[in-house]
């Protein structure tokens, strides 16, 4: 296979260099709550970040073991991302002094996944985050707190492939040497797309599952709760969480719709549907509120989320305001538990667990 190149976190400056330990940190104890959750018999998990300027990952099973990489852009862009939405008013309003930042129209067709070719990456990654930064610091820590969840949200889905069988099964049935996120080929038959397809919609909904996890985890409640500036409430915990990972979709949903019919991955769109499902009727496992009240505190964040994003003036691939958007999401969402149930078998015995009704 070919060789991927670690990124040497270690140069960058120090507390940058401590921030991405931390983030590859979570990948680590997310391995122990899926081995206390799920599975017994979990394997260990190398992670590192990968010497790479796309937004991208993948999870990979070789002679060393598992291995998740996620490519060192992803916090970078992501980090851009909830900076420039803190310097709106209308994004998380009464975070810190909100009226104060200005909006940062510098977007020409939206926020790029890929760091600058010209600028050596130790340069890149610390420039990107430091020229966005708010100017309010309660507003700079909030996008620091939700870099972090977002980034969780993206090991965990690579993680997610490993626990699920995905990445043992890619390599069986289709002899793939990685599990690479976005490796749709034009070649790739219908029911292969189909397949992945279902396979990156479990990942989403464990990822947001272990992220919901994570927010009412005593420490966490603790540590999010001051970063951010919020109530301890479990409405305030899974606004802030459902926005990052909003946000991850908003990333990707800015170039989505234009050709699907290759796409490895459900609409960005969708992806969020089933993520709202999963994560607004999986609180009531950790706090007490139902999922009708989480549905509400779910809508309400996104069009917040979507407020913002648009003040910005990014482009989204749909319009969240028009009801037949909504049916349209539900009904991918629907057809994605459909292809689960039916294709759940060519995969899930090779799964370390597999959390899921099985189907027929
Ligand atoms: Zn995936």
């Amino acid at each position: 296979m070919k060789r991927r190149v670690a990124f040497d976190i270690e140069k960058l400056d120090s507390s940058f260099a401590a921030f991405y330990r931390k983030l590859l940190g979570f990948a680590s104890s997310a391995t122990r709550t899926i081995r206390k959750a799920h599975a017994n018999a979990f394997p260990p998990v190398a992670a590192w970040f990968l010497n790479d300027r796309l937004v991208n990952a993948r999870a990979a099973l070789d002679q060393s073991g598992y291995r998740v990489g996620l490519n060192v852009a992803v916090p970078a862009i992501l980090h851009f991302c909830f900076n420039n939405l803190l310097r709106s008013r209308l994004y998380f309003p009464e975070l810190g002094d909100s009226a104060n930042e200005t909006r940062y129209r510098d977007f020409s067709s939206g926020i790029p996944l890929r760091l600058p070719d010209h600028v050596p990456l130790l340069e890149a990654l610390p420039g990107i985050v430091n020229v966005s930064r708010p100017l309010d610091d309660t507003r700079a820590a909030g996008a620091v707190a939700l870099t972090q969840i977002a980034v969780s949200f993206c090991l965990y889905h690579e993680l997610a492939h490993i626990e699920l069988g995905h990445v043992v099964s890619s390599r069986e049935l289709f002899g793939a040497h990685d599990f690479l996120e976005f490796a749709a080929r034009r070649e790739w038959p219908t029911n292969r797309r189909r397949l992945t397809r279902v396979w990156e919609y479990e990942a989403d909904k464990i990822a947001s599952m272990m992220v919901a996890a994570d927010m009412f985890s005593a420490d966490n409640v603790e540590v999010l709760s001051d970063a951010f500036d919020l109530p301890k409430s479990p409405e305030a915990l899974t606004a802030v969480a459902l926005s990052a990972i909003y946000v991850v979709f908003f990333l990707f949903g800015q170039r989505a719709g234009k050709d699907r019919r290759f796409a490895s991955h459900p609409h960005p769109m969708v992806r969020f549907g089933s993520t709202i499902e999963a994560l607004v009727n999986d609180v009531p496992r950790h706090a007490r509120r139902d999922a009708d009240r989480m549905r509400t505190v779910a809508m309400d964040t996104l069009f917040m989320t979507h407020g913002a994003w648009d003040d910005l003036g990014l482009p989204i691939a749909t319009n969240l305001t028009n009801v037949s958007v909504w049916k349209w999401i539900f009904r991918g969402v629907d057809d994605l538990e459909r292809d689960r149930r039916a294709l759940h078998h060519h995969y899930s015995a090779r799964a370390w667990s597999y959390p899921f009704e099985a189907g027929s």
